[in-house]
This record gives C-alpha cells, structure tokens and sequence, in this order.
C-alpha cells in the first residue's frame, strides 16, 4: 500500500495537542475526493471477500471513512463513542490512557451475534483505543472481528498491533516510521 498520493497529503502538525507529539492529521486526506476515494478502495480491497456484517467506527476519526466503507461493503454501521453520547443503553469498555482512565460505549442493540465485525479507527499508535473497542465488541460475541486502520504509527519503538488480540487481523494501509 503506501499509496504516494495518500503519503504526500497527509498534514503533519508538530507538538499538538502537546510537545514532543507528531500529529497526523486526517483531515487533510479527507477533504480531498481523490484521498478519501483511494482510502475506502483500498480497504474496500481488503475487507471485500470478508463477509462484513458492521463497520464500527471510533469516535469521531474513524466514522468518515468507516461509514463510507461500511455502503460499498453493504455493510451496516455503528458508532462507538465517548461516555454519555449515545442515548440508547450502552455496553462500555474502560482502559488505560496515558494520564488516566478512558471508556467507550456501543449501544447494547448495535451487533448481534452472527455479526462478522469490522472495527475502523484513522491511526493506530500504542493500540489503546483499538484494544479497548475489542474487546467491547467482544462483549456481543461476534462470529468475528478485523481491526482495520488508514495509519499505523511505527516511531520511536511504537508498535501497537502488538497490544491487540491476536486473532483479530490488522491491516494498515500507511505505515509511518
Ligand atoms: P492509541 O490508542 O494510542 O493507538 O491512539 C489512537 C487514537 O488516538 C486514534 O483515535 C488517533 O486518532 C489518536 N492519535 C494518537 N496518536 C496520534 C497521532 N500522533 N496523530 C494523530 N492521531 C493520533
């Protein structure tokens, strides 16, 4: 993958939203059409033959190209969100952040059991959010979940497919060092 197109338009923001951090910032593909069509192609590619039933989407990144892949897969879509943005009843997962604790809720009626899941998020970095999507999306007992990401950050010794269950595919379609 690599795409050069994809490389050379992604906006790097240096010390935000604090020093020392590179900051990848999205929104620069997706603004732009020829991005943001190559970016849900190629993962169209990948997940095509998968049987995806749901595309879950991390708030807020990854409910852009999420959702535009989830129509072209025929799939449905399902948010998960931050404590007290969904109004429906919630499962909730709970992790370790940097400074803290952090949660995210899906609502208790979004995936059902014969499900095939696709969980999408812009960027993995240490692997924290998407571990703790897992294993929420888990708490559904789905026939089967993919980790599917734009950006896989592999700097200064970051590597965090490894923090991810390991049977759940990941597959990146940048890999930045
Ligand atoms: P992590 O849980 O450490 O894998 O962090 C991934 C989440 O944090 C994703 O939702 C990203 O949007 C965001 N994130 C973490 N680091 C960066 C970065 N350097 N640039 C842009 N987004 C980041």
């Amino acid at each position: 993958m690599n795409n050069k197109k994809l490389i050379d338009n992604l906006r790097n923001v240096p010390d935000f939203p604090i020093k020392g951090i590179q900051f990848k910032d999205v929104s620069t593909l997706y603004k732009d059409a020829e991005c943001l069509q190559i970016m849900v192609d190629e993962l169209y590619d990948i997940y095509r033959d998968k049987g995806i039933t749901k595309v879950v989407g991390i708030e807020s990144r990854g409910f852009v190209v999420g959702a535009a892949l989830a129509v072209k897969l025929g799939a449905g879509f399902v948010m998960c969100r931050k404590p007290g943005k969904l109004p429906w009843q919630t499962k909730r997962a709970t992790y370790m952040k940097e400074y803290g604790e952090d949660s995210i809720e899906i609502s208790t009626d979004a995936i059902d059991p014969t499900d095939r899941v696709l969980i999408h998020d812009d960027l993995l970095a240490t692997g924290g959010s998407m571990q703790a999507a897992i294993q929420l999306v888990r708490q559904f007992h789905p026939q089967q979940v993919y980790a599917g990401f734009i950006i896989e950050l592999l700097i200064e010794g970051l590597h965090g497919r490894d923090l991810l269950d390991k049977d759940v595919p990941v597959d990146t379609l940048l890999q930045i060092r």
